[in-house]
């Protein structure tokens, strides 16, 4: 893969783990705070049920007393006069007290807490009236919110029976509570512009509601999904998130039932204000996570476009250096080369002389030199032309070169048809074998030469074979050596090897 895939790659990844942490992050946040709204709803609802319980409990007490001593000392007169101011003074003392009334088995007014106690108002007809006739049981009952027939003013009532001594129905107590008593109360909380707080009777029936709505008292709520999950609820508590069915907000609830009576209240938090606090920060740390994924992915750009260009940089360079290398060959090969042989030229012969000459001083090992002339080259020239002659001299020169066997050996174009084969590490007897070799060669080439005695082109060579010795021996005499060979093959009869000396 390559280091641009590979940044890329890298830019991507940084950016996605971002997102991804920042994503958690946030997730997790919204948990927290619904969780702890949760808890605080939860605890906002047992309070409110504890007032409600204690309010109710108060009053219940109230008449519990009175019915008791009704049962004992009789409905006389006297009786109740004493009763009448007893009713004035518990009203005075329970602000959530309304009333407190009492009714004889037809449903006549006995007395009650009001100034002007007589009234001939029968309140037979109201249902608590009717449940107290109809049940013996001593337990309190709590009635459907009304509007009292005294004042006008919104009540719940909580009544008690009272019994002849017989057992048999002798009329019924009644405390009615104030419903305003419990919304002052409700308003001491803050529940937001679209939280609610509700107190409802097990049957269904709302008996109130901040925000008070005209039609919230009495209301009947069995079809509110809230309904469903109060009476599915384990422990008499909940809390569930659900979309109001009169407003379509969605909401927190957390309900709870009374400890002592048959009621049970909710409060609800609005999502969208629990959460308002939680969505601005998520929304200031995604404009940070964006500004960051921006630069981010400016800078992988950057980064990436650096590369490439560096890349192409570099693949230039290399292209650039190849390009001098071939160069630098075709040069020494020119400056080193003879170009219409391909043998070594007569500088690079000198140089190989020097160095082999010195290398086998300091190894004392033998060095040999062929110096090879073309016979009657002259007449060649004259006979054939020069091109011709510049021909034949090329494939002598591929025999000669064909010859060479070791790395060290240097066959090179000494100059005009002379030619020369440096041999290091090699005796007269190899030498002679390597230059026997050639001229054969040479022969076998068998090229028409009609100025030549044998008809053919042939070449003479002459042979000198040295050991040096430092201070002694030099490479001109070498050279000398083998060239004074070369002039006794010559004056010999031509086509034939001379040697300095017999091998
Ligand atoms: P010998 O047998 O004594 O060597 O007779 P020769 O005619 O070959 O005499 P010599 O070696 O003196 O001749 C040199 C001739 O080689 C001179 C020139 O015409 C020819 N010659 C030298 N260099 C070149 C070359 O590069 N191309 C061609 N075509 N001819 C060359
Ligand atoms: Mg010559
Ligand atoms: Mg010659």
């Amino acid at each position: 893969m390559s280091i641009t895939w590979l940044a890329g790659f890298f830019v991507v990844l940084v950016c996605v783990s971002l997102v991804f942490v920042d994503g958690l992050r946030s997730w997790t946040a919204r948990t927290t705070q619904l969780h702890e709204m949760d808890i605080a709803t939860s605890n906002m609802a047992r309070a409110i049920a504890q007032q409600a319980d204690d309010t109710i409990k108060e009053a219940d007490t109230v008449l519990v007393g009175l019915v008791e001593r009704i049962q004992t000392d009789g409905v006389n007169p006297a009786a109740l006069g004493r009763l009448h101011a007893l009713l004035a003074v518990r009203v005075a003392a329970l602000p959530q007290l309304n009333g407190i009334f009492l009714y004889d088995e037809n449903g006549r007014w006995l007395t009650n807490s009001r100034a002007s106690p007589v009234s001939d108002l029968n309140n037979s007809d109201r249902d608590y009236f009717i449940y107290h006739r109809t049940h013996g049981e001593p337990r309190p009952y709590i009635g459907l919110p009304i509007r009292s027939r005294s004042t006008g003013e919104w009540i719940i009532t909580l009544s008690r029976r009272i019994n002849h001594a017989d057992g048999s129905f002798a009329g019924v107590a009644l405390a009615t509570i104030n419903i305003s008593y419990f919304n002052k109360f409700y308003e001491s909380f803050d529940i937001g512009r679209h939280g609610a707080i509700t107190l409802a009777l097990d049957g269904a029936v709302m008996l109130t509601r901040r925000p008070l709505l005209k039609d919230s008292i009495g209301k009947n709520i069995s079809n509110y999904p809230l309904w469903r999950y109060v009476v599915d609820a384990q422990g008499g508590a909940g809390t569930v998130i659900l979309k109001s069915a009169l407003d379509g907000v969605k909401r927190l609830y957390s309900f709870r039932r009374l400890d002592r009576y048959p009621l049970f209240v909710s409060v609800a938090l609005s999502q969208d204000e629990i959460l308002a606090d939680w969505r601005a920060d998520t929304y200031l740390h995604s404009a940070g996570v964006l500004i960051l994924l921006i630069v981010l992915v400016l800078l992988g750009f950057y980064l990436i476009r650096q590369i490439k260009v560096r890349e192409e940089a570099e693949a230039e360079i290399v292209r650039a250096r190849d390009a001098l290398e071939l160069l630098n060959h075709a040069l020494q090969r020119q400056t080193l080369q003879d170009e219409l042989t391909g043998l070594s030229n007569r500088r690079h012969f000198d140089i190989a002389l020097e160095k082999e000459f010195s290398r086998a001083t300091r190894n004392v090992s033998s060095l040999a030199l062929i110096m090879i002339d073309v016979d009657c080259f002259k007449q060649y020239n004259d006979l054939y032309g020069h091109v011709a002659g510049d021909e034949c001299l090329r494939r002598i020169s591929a025999i000669i070169r064909s010859g060479q066997r070791r790395p060290g050996d240097v066959a090179a174009r000494y100059g005009g048809e002379e030619l020369s084969v440096l041999l290091p590490g090699t005796d007269m007897d190899g030498a002679l074998l390597i230059a026997e070799n050639i001229r054969l060669s040479i022969a076998s080439l068998a090229i028409a030469h009609a100025g030549s005695p044998l008809g053919i082109v042939t070449i003479s060579a002459g042979i000198d074979v040295l050991i040096p010795v430092r201070h002694k021996n030099n490479a001109l005499q070498l050279l000398q050596a083998a060239d004074k060979a070369l002039y006794a093959a010559k004056t010999g009869g031509r086509n034939r090897v001379c040697c300095s000396v017999p091998p």
